[in-house]
């Protein structure tokens, strides 16, 4: 930090209630994933694509937006910089999940220091954070070297259509940061998900003579037996420093008809969470060579791959590159812990943007999808202080 009274200063400008408002209102304006249902009022971006932007133009933010699919659009706000310095993103998804059994998720309530609703930590906390630091920048004059944009993405819990679009199309930075709920942990990798469809042929007949068919159940079964001796084999190689092993199970499966009809068809999704390095392609090879396998020993079975249904890259953040070390130097400044690197649970946007982009926000992924999702005020602050720290830190024309 080259000018720490500044930052000192500017902290003292970050003001809790209009940050808090912000959240407030970004809670109220339903925007919940349509998880490839129809997309309309309620289940789409769009409603809060149009809050952020009206608060972005407020602002003085050089306001974009483009539709990544009809009434799915990514949004952004661009504070310019003075020179061709590097620029940084604080980016957010627009999108939640959803509100089943969840009583008055989208009326925000402010209780004991928290604020409840859907939505609250994952993550319109962060969007509010934004929002507050491009203001106190803003209203105090400070000069930065690059850009310092703002995003909101579509469609971060289901596809990432939005971030994939991001990373084709951009706008794009030099650095980027993601307030997803890391319980204030910065976290540098994570695991990728790659999510196939395998279906298995039998033929089907009258289940008094079973042996004249083919039972697609049954010839799934021996797949399933090959995953879970394929996740034995993944524990077995070496891990990664952060992420730890790959992983690979069976998540869904569906098969029969009727309880007098030998089944011909049984489906199974199988779910593959991918090192740093790991590929799509490399999970694909490994899951035919898996199916040819158990074709070798049981021929009476035919299989069919198709996907990847699910295709989410994995995130690794060298350990010597500036934006790690900016938010990990915030940390420690300002929680007075000896912060680490570490690795986030989920996926996230950061991996598809294609510059480097670490994650760090407050609340917890025990509390985000839950039916009583919060975020601590007090948490919120800090963050917000973080991405500040950072914002000067790697951008302050001093
Ligand atoms: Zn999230």
């Amino acid at each position: 930090m080259k000018d720490p009274d500044t930052y000192t200063a500017l902290c003292d400008k970050i003001d809790r209630s209009r940050m808090v408002e912000d959240l407030t209102t970004m809670i109220s304006i339903p925007s919940r994933n349509p998880f490839r249902q129809e997309v309309r009022k309620g289940y789409r971006e769009k409603e809060m694509a149009e809050f952020y932007c009206d608060r972005m133009s407020d602002l003085g933010l050089e306001v974009g937006s483009r539709d990544v699919v009809p009434g799915r659009p990514n949004v952004w706000g661009v504070l310019k910089g003075r020179s061709s310095g590097p620029s940084l993103m604080l980016s957010g998804h627009l999108d939640t999940v959803g509100d089943e059994n969840y009583a008055d998720a989208f009326v925000p309530r402010i209780e004991n220091n928290r604020v409840f609703g859907r939505g609250a930590c994952d993550m319109k906390d962060g969007l509010a954070s934004y929002l507050e630091v491009a203001r106190v920048i803003r209203d105090e004059d400070i000069e930065l070297n690059g850009d310092l944009i703002l995003t909101g993405i579509a469609d971060e819990e289901d596809q990432m259509i939005g971030s994939k679009d991001l990373g084709e199309r951009g706008p794009w930075a030099d650095y980027g940061i993601i307030g997803e709920p890391s319980n204030m942990e910065v976290c540098s990798a994570h695991k990728g998900q790659v999510g196939y469809l395998v279906r298995s042929l039998g033929k089907a007949v009258h289940s008094s003579r079973p042996e004249d068919g083919v039972n697609a159940i049954e010839g799934m079964m021996h797949i399933v037996d090959a995953l879970k001796a394929f996740q034995q084999e993944l524990m077995s190689r070496d891990a990664h420093a952060l992420c730890g092993h790959g992983r690979c199970g069976a998540s869904v499966i569906r098969g029969g008809t009727l309880v007098s009809t030998v089944p011909d068809y049984c489906e199974l999704e199988v779910d593959r969470r991918i090192l740093p390095g790991e590929t799509r392609e490399g999970v694909y090879a490994e899951l035919n060579g898996l199916i040819s396998t158990v074709v070798r020993s049981h021929p009476q079975f035919r299989f069919e791959i198709e996907g990847p249904t699910i295709d989410v890259l994995p995130l690794d953040v060298t350990s010597d590159n500036p934006v790690l070390n900016s938010v990990l130097s915030a940390t420690r400044s300002i929680t007075g812990d000896s912060a680490e690197a570490g690795a986030f649970f989920g996926g996230t946007d950061a991996p598809h943007f294609g510059f480097p982009t670490v994650i760090f926000g407050a609340g917890t992924l025990q509390q985000a999808h839950s039916l009583n999702e919060y975020v601590e005020i007090a948490h919120m602050m800090t963050a917000t202080r973080v991405y500040l720290y950072s914002v000067l830190d790697l951008m302050h024309r001093t």
